[in-house]
């Protein structure tokens, strides 16, 4: 009897911890990858101008963070190879952010021709993908980036880092949260800013999620994180939930759900921003992002590419509501 109190007294203390945790979220940072991580996993080659305008849409729906391209050999990734293009066309909105990837010095030498404020480096969470991806070791791969986050915070930039296949691998299957919470460390002492923990292949679960978060707080702030789900396994959502109970501020999602990983078989896009807004007007969370602004951005990119956005939200909601108010009292379920 005495053990079953107990157990209840512990039931109830964890979750009101839960309660205080999620009433507290708020000022999330919405990072939107779907220019880039989004369109570079499409076969179809997506003129210039039509990258451009989806650039536009997103940051007239109120997104302030739009990584816009890809400083990748075109032999790599076709797809990307007008970066330099888009970058000097983009009319670029006040206080909006339009960060850019790049893959070592030469790289970074290209992106500077188009003023550029920050750059992402992406290092892999584990061997087999960064043989693959980056035809390196994790150790090598480090070495070359950092070689960019030196110079490029010499030069007064921001650096993000990225690193993929956090919770799992296509090749090497489980990844052990402590090699991750490792390279969370070392892409901070090369300068990064933050670093974005990506479930790359979408194999994670709300349990891994807290086990990896566990891990990498003891080497980083909340503050200083972000997450990258992929909804592979229809797991996004409840993911980024795990880790906003850690005080995490920052999520990527891509519009639409586009994306996906040509090195994993099966792996869907990224969680999509239409569902994360949603979600995140659900939750109270005042995003200032225009929902119908941004699912027209959702339909614009899809109808270009031929086919049904992967965005459940948008979805649902488009067609249906003209009125952003409308769909933010749905979410937040105050609808009479
Ligand atoms: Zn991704």
């Amino acid at each position: 009897m005495h053990s079953l109190k107990r157990a209840i007294k512990l039931k109830v203390k964890s979750e009101l911890r839960y309660i205080r945790t999620l009433s507290t979220v708020s000022d999330i940072r919405i990072y939107e990858v779907g220019p880039r991580d989004g369109l570079q996993n499409e076969s179809k080659f997506v003129p210039t101008d039509v990258k451009v305008e989806l650039i536009h849409k997103l940051a007239a729906a109120g997104i302030k963070n739009i990584e816009c391209a890809s400083f990748v050999s075109p032999k790599w990734v076709k797809q990307m190879s007008d970066g330099i293009d888009v970058m000097k066309t983009i009319k670029r909105s006040p206080g909006v952010n339009y960060p850019v990837l790049i893959p070592n010095l030469k790289g970074y030498e290209t992106a500077m021709k188009c003023n550029i404020e920050e750059v992402a480096i992406f290092p892999a969470g584990s061997e087999g993908f960064s043989q693959k991806n980056l035809n390196c070791s994790v150790e090598e791969g480090l070495k070359r980036f950092k070689e960019v986050a030196v110079q490029a915070v010499k030069d007064g930039l921001r650096v993000r880092g990225y690193i993929s296949c956090v919770v799992g691998c296509p090749y090497d299957g489980p990844i052990h949260p402590k090699g991750i919470a490792k390279i969370t460390e070392e892409l901070f002492e090369m300068g990064c800013y933050e670093v974005s923990l990506g479930d790359t292949i979408g194999v994670g679960t709300a349990g891994s999620v807290q086990r990896l978060m566990r891990e990498v707080l003891k080497v980083a702030k909340p503050e200083n994180l972000a997450l990258h789900f992929h909804d592979t396994y229809g797991q996004g959502l409840s993911n980024l939930l795990a880790g906003l109970e850690f005080g995490i501020k920052t999520v990527d999602s891509s519009i639409s759900g586009l994306g996906g990983c040509p090195y994993a078989r099966g792996a869907t896009g990224n969680l999509a921003t239409e569902d994360l807004v949603y979600f995140l007007y659900g939750l109270g969370v005042n995003t200032n992002v225009d929902l119908v602004k941004l699912i027209e951005a959702g339909r614009y990119i899809s109808n270009f590419l031929g086919k049904m956005t992967e965005s459940r939200v948008n979805r649902a909601l488009s067609d249906r509501f003209k009125n952003h108010s409308d769909i933010v009292k749905i979410a937040a379920c105050t609808v009479n």
